[in-house]
């Protein structure tokens, strides 16, 4: 028998096929379903963000800046589906980093910039986003909105 996978939105057990493969999760495939991720993409994204250009710029380390405070948060992933997620759940009032979406309603949206700091292969996602977490700690701790850092080093 195949294994089966549970899709966490329609809760369905599916075939692995039902599933896009993704290198970043823990078991290589999506958490939604292919048609669940259609769906769900469609609602988020709207039509523009294909998955096309959602991969389109590749993966890597990114920051997201608060150019007039300086806040910025770290993160990782691929670059272009990241922003779109990020800019799109800060605008909904939804981000799951409290700090960073009150320091996006301190400013104006085009005051929050998304930087790539690097470019890299997924499997090197990690090791290369705790490089820049490391640096940002040690330099810059106060101005770094990453929650998990900051209560892992206290
Ligand atoms: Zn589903």
């Amino acid at each position: 028998m195949h294994p089966m996978k549970t899709c966490n939105k329609c809760k369905k057990s599916l075939d692995y096929s039902k599933f896009a493969k993704n290198q970043t999760k823990k078991d290589g495939y999506e958490n939604y379903c292919k048609s669940c991720k259609n769906t769900y993409n469609k609602l988020n994204y709207g039509t523009k963000f294909t998955k096309a250009y959602l991969k389109k710029e590749g993966y890597g380390i990114y920051k997201v800046e608060n150019i007039i405070t300086g806040e910025y948060y770290i993160g990782k992933g691929w670059l272009n589906e990241r922003k779109v997620d990020h800019f799109t759940k800060l605008k909904a009032q939804k981000h799951s980093n409290p700090y960073l979406q009150k320091s996006y309603n301190n400013v104006k949206h085009e005051h929050l910039e998304f930087l790539i700091l690097e470019k890299c292969k997924p499997e090197l996602g990690s090791e290369r986003e705790r490089y820049y977490l490391i640096n940002a700690f040690l330099e810059d701790k106060n101005n770094l909105l990453n929650q998990h850092i900051t209560i892992r080093w206290q």
